[in-house]
């Protein structure tokens, strides 16, 4: 072995000598393919991609899927009021709501937060025939007219405090409102509600007619508050018939009587 690797020394040391060559060659290659790549990722910008400009909307409506309650007014909010009555309550026209005025002298009522649906002029299609106050002065409400036997709305949801014949004023119904206010509705044909019956804003209660004192067929309408009469006018626009979108306070004076006015 020893004289054979004598005589062939030369060339194991040139077949070493060539592998070692080789595997640097090899390593050499490697590391510069490695610097190569880490120069190629320093120099690499990213391509920031611009979002589109004056893309068109879509043509559907989607308005449906926005909050509907956000959207809307919030209803006049109910204020306590006195719904069993007394013997006085149910047989006289003229009473007061011992609920009413109980924290301060103001009471406040926002028609114009009050939804389409929770008032009704009522009388539809009428004409007035004798406003409040007016010649007469003593005119406790406003007479509007259409034709004999029509049908009468409650004005707002409350509930009835008296539905009997009284005095002058023939058939009549007084609906006690769960904002403060009460209505009167007289002369009628006919009533459909008695005290204590729950009404809804726009609900037939009654038939036009000609009982008590009067020469015609017609509607006497009264708005109150605490028993107190005030010009029907401030709550509806009787020429349009439909609601006074405005604010109105009523405070008590210290004789007792009630003032009613618009307030901004
Ligand atoms: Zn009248």
């Amino acid at each position: 072995m020893f004289v054979f690797m004598k005589k062939y020394r030369k060339n194991i040391l040139c077949l070493i000598s060539c592998s070692a060559l080789l595997l640097f060659s090899s390593c050499s290659t490697q590391f510069s393919r490695f610097q190569k790549q880490e120069v190629s990722l320093a120099a690499y910008t990213p391509k920031v991609v611009l979002p589109a400009q004056n893309i068109p909307l879509p043509a559907t409506d989607f308005s449906f899927c926005m909050p509907k309650a956000a959207l809307e007014p919030i209803v006049d909010p109910r204020i306590e009021i006195t719904q069993t009555f007394s013997p006085r309550e149910i047989n006289h026209l003229v009473a007061h709501d011992p609920a009413l005025f109980k924290s301060g002298n103001k009471h406040t009522i926002n028609l114009d937060l009050i939804a389409d649906e929770d008032f009704a002029f009522p009388l539809p299609g009428a004409k007035v025939i004798s406003p409040y106050g007016g010649k007469r002065r003593g005119h406790t409400g406003v007479d509007i007219k259409t034709v004999p036997n029509d049908t009468i709305l409650s004005a707002f949801d409350g509930v009835v405090r008296m539905s009997k014949p009284y005095a002058a004023y023939g058939n009549v119904i007084v609906v006690r409102h769960y904002n403060g206010l009460e209505t009167v509705y007289s002369h009628n044909s006919k009533n459909f509600v008695k005290s204590g019956d729950i009404v809804k804003a726009g609900q037939p209660i009654g038939l036009t007619g000609r009982t008590g004192r009067t020469t015609t067929a017609h509607l006497h309408f009264e708005t109150r508050i605490n028993g107190q009469h005030f010009n029907p006018n401030i709550i509806f626009n009787l020429k349009e018939r439909c609601l006074q979108r405005k604010r109105i306070v009523c405070t008590k004076t210290s004789g007792g009587s009630i003032a009613v006015r618009y307030v901004s």
